[in-house]
Order: structure tokens, then sequence, then C-alpha cells
């Protein structure tokens, strides 16, 4: 307990002195966008807009190179934006919010435009915002209880995620959720499907912590190899962001 205290301690004045104009600057962007976790997110409403990065495009190298959030951002993102207004033109569930769309289409296979780029727009607006320069620390605090709780050790964690990440076949997403018990739990996705859709997600619940493991997230950087994405990920998390939604999470 010494040693891991004496470590955690240790790496964070490192990166710390390392980092720190990048972090105040990313604090000032961060203040300006909207999106400012799931809970701000959930509550979002057509017509819907593409958020800022919360950071500049080039701020996650050399983990997430800056072409990748350039198209990812700027072209994914918004394309599941655009045609998610699209498909809500004229429809029952325009003016509905975000959380509320994805949590009715149980049931609805019809929808399926709906599904992919409401979730494609959820998915993203989470992603961008678990990720910040300088991050990748252990949790701390409440979050950091209860992974301990759940899964022994913030490695026994990583290592769960990590694998749900990398064993998603084709493509899809990893999640740290609260499930409707109160209970942590890590999952996956296939496409832009979300824990919040369902008797959709196989582990229903509010996602807390997500990442991409469609190749437009990696493959110019990382091309086959999806595992040492994963692993670059984990010098990007806010934690920070991480524990302010499951602070958000209602009940
Ligand atoms: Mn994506």
């Amino acid at each position: 307990m010494k040693k891991r205290e004496f470590l955690k301690t240790g790496s964070v004045l490192a990166i710390g002195s390392l980092v720190a104009p990048m972090v105040s600057s990313c604090k000032d962007t961060g203040t300006a966008n909207p999106i400012a976790d799931v809970s701000t997110i959930s509550a979002l409403a057509s017509p819907f807009a593409l958020p800022e990065l919360p950071y500049a495009p080039e701020a996650l190298e050399p983990y997430i190179d800056t072409e990748t959030m350039n198209i990812h951002h700027g072209k994914h993102h918004a394309g599941y934006v655009n045609n998610l207004n699209k498909a809500l033109e004229g429809h029952e569930w325009s003016g509905a919010d975000l959380k509320t769309i994805l949590q009715s289409l149980e049931g609805k296979p019809e929808h399926t435009a709906i599904r992919n780029n409401g979730g494609g727009h959820f998915n993203h607006s989470l992603f961008w915002k678990v990720m910040t320069p300088g991050g990748g620390q252990a949790p701390s605090g409440r979050l950091a209880d209860a992974i301990n709780a759940t899964f022994t050790s913030f490695e026994g964690f990583k290592e769960v995620f990590s694998k749900a990440a990398a064993t998603r076949f084709g493509s899809g997403w990893a999640w740290l959720s609260v499930s409707p018990e109160g209970k942590l739990s890590v999952s996956s996705t296939p496409n832009q499907d979300n824990p919040l859709m369902k008797n959709i997600a196989e582990a229903p619940g509010t996602p807390i912590l997500g990442i991409d493991v469609w190749e437009h997230a990696y493959y110019l950087k990382y091309q086959n190899r999806r595992a040492e994405y994963i692993d670059s990920f984990f010098s990007l998390i806010n934690w920070g962001a991480v524990a302010a939604n499951l602070d958000g999470v209602e009940g």
C-alpha cells in the first residue's frame, strides 16, 4: 500500500511538471465546451450540433495522431450528428432528449438510422471528454474505491476493460458502466450501440467511460494493432471526467 501510494505520487508529480502548460490551456477550452459529462450529453435535444473538441486535435499525440482526430471528429462524428438530425425530421421523437431516444429504441427495429446515429453522437461526445492530454493517472476517491471493490485493483480493471475492447469482433465499443443496481460493470457493444439501449445492449446501464474500437479510431497509426491502441488509450484517460460521470448517475 505504501509502495503504491509512493508510485502514484511520484508519477503524478512527474507528469504534472511535464504537461503543466498544456493542462492549463486545455482547462480554458474545456470550460467553453458545452458537453460536460454524461448527464449533459443525455439532456441534449434536436437539432443536435457537433460539439467542439475539448482540446486541440494534435493534443493527444503521440497516442492518437492529429489526422485521425481531425477525420474522426470532423467527418465521422459530424456525419452521425447530421444523419441523426435528418432521421428525426418530422419524427415523433423529434425534441426528445438523447437519453430518452436511446432508451426508447427497445422493440423498434425499424428505427435503425436513429439507433446508429443517435448512438454515434452520444458515444463520440462521451469519448472526447474521457480523454485529455496529460491524462492516464490512476482514478481516485469514490471512483477508485468502486473500481477496487469490483475488479480487486486498478490493474484488474485495466485487464478486464482491455480484454472487452480487444475481443469486440468488428466495429464497436467497450464500456465501464453503472448498472441499474448501482454496480460498476465492463461490457462491449457492436456498431454504435450504447449501454443505455435497454434490451439491446448485453449489459444495460449508464456508461461513464468508453473506448471506440472501430478501425477509423486507430487504423492510420496502429493499422491492425488494436491492442497497442487500447494500451495507449490508458495514457489519455481523464479520470476526473469519469469520476464526474459517476457522480452524475441518477439514483
Ligand atoms: Mn468513431
